[in-house]
């Protein structure tokens, strides 16, 4: 029986992607089987995180990597980490931050929503966010502005589709920061197959979630320079305690680092690329829908289908659409976030051909 079916639990359809509140991903047997294999042994953590180090660079290029419980943790401890480097007095003290610079300065349109606003991810650490610009547009200067407010710890940049408004060139976001000794983190939690992209801005930490597209054990990969890479790992003798990974985290990183490392992207491309082409043209009949494929706003190698909803033809409005799939059996989640603008979105990447099936045969019940 399926803990699924044990428990009374829902089966459901999840076509909005990583969405951590319905289980974000779906993990392939090689990690199920190395989670399993770790949680009936002993291990000495400090050497798992090592391997997890080294596995991080040989991924990324970088020069250090660590893994923490999430990226929202991984968000706290590296801002714990640019406030207080590895000194053991200020790791303990937190979230006193006396005598620490504590000012974390992040474009406006930055301050994303992922289930509570990383604002709070940021005070967490003891840290006080400044928010330079608009969130209609941040520019460079506005950056050096909010700088020259306080003592900076850090500069907080996030690559996502949730960012907002017009935001500031990141390399030269970047290196606005160091040119004042400032070290830069990127947070880019569902963007993981564009890590070297955003160590190539510079950035001194990039941040991205295992449990999304690498489909690992819920964990947050902190990637970047090796001193902060140590001072992050050193928070878990303060504030980190509540936030480390877990041995049957890492030991299903590691396999899942294995299998990505194991995968030919450009052909992984042009497989999303058909199955989203294919998916699109089975829909385009549908009364009142017109489909496109519209790639990644922040430029993840994948397309999603964006179904346009004509309220007349169709007898549904997008957004009486999306709940009408959600409140059938097995409930159908989709991207919603432009249904007032008559759009429902499917993100196909981790669903199987029966979970196409059935979402194709519903809407043509729905629509017909
Ligand atoms: C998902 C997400 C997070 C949070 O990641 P967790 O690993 O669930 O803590 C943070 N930032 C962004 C941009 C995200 O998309």
């Amino acid at each position: 029986m399926s803990p699924l079916q044990r428990y009374g639990l829902t089966e459901v359809i999840n076509a909005r992607g990583p969405f951590t509140p319905l289980g974000v991903s779906r993990s392939a047997e090689p990690i199920g089987r190395a989670v399993a294999a770790a949680l009936g042994s002993y291990v000495v953590m400090e050497e798992m995180q090592d391997a997890a180090g080294r596995a991080l660079s040989r991924l990324t290029g970088a020069e250090a990597g660590t893994v923490t419980h999430c990226v929202a943790a991984g968000i706290t401890l590296a801002v714990a980490a640019a406030m207080t480097g590895g000194m053991p007095g200020p790791i303990a003290a937190l979230p006193d931050t006396a005598g620490l610079p504590n000012q974390v300065v992040l474009p406006a349109g930055h301050v994303v929503n992922y289930g509570h606003s990383i604002l709070q991810a940021i005070r967490l650490s003891g840290a006080v966010p400044v928010q330079a610009g608009t969130a209609e547009e941040c520019r460079v200067e506005d950056i050096e502005a909010a700088f020259a407010l306080g003592e900076t710890a850090c500069l907080m940049l996030v690559s996502s589709r949730l960012t907002k408004g017009a935001g500031p060139d990141v390399a030269a976001s970047v290196a606005a920061a160091h040119r004042q000794g400032i070290p830069v983190i990127i947070d880019g939690a569902a963007q993981d197959m564009r890590i070297g992209e955003m160590l190539a801005t510079g950035a001194d930490l990039v941040l991205v979630s295992g449990q999304k597209y690498l489909a690992s054990p819920t964990a947050g990969l902190v990637i970047g320079r090796r001193d902060l890479v140590r001072s992050v790992r050193a928070q878990e003798k303060g504030i980190g305690r509540g936030m480390k990974a877990s041995k049957e985290a890492i030991a299903g990183v590691l396999a899942a680092i294995e299998l990505r490392e194991g995968l030919d992207l450009d052909e992984w491309r042009e497989n999303q690329s058909e199955r989203n082409a294919v998916f699109a043209r089975r829909l385009d009949g549908l009364p009142g829908v017109t489909t496109a494929t519209v790639p990644d706003p922040a430029g993840m190698p994948f397309d999603r289908v964006h179904l346009r909803i004509e309220e007349q033809a169709a007898r549904l409005s997008a957004p009486q659409l999306a709940a009408a799939l959600r409140s059938g059996a097995p409930p159908i989640h989709v991207m919603d976030h432009l249904a007032d603008q008559g759009e429902v979105v499917l993100e196909l990447v981790q669903l199987g051909e029966d979970d196409l099936d059935v979402i194709a045969e519903r809407l043509a019940t729905l629509l017909s």
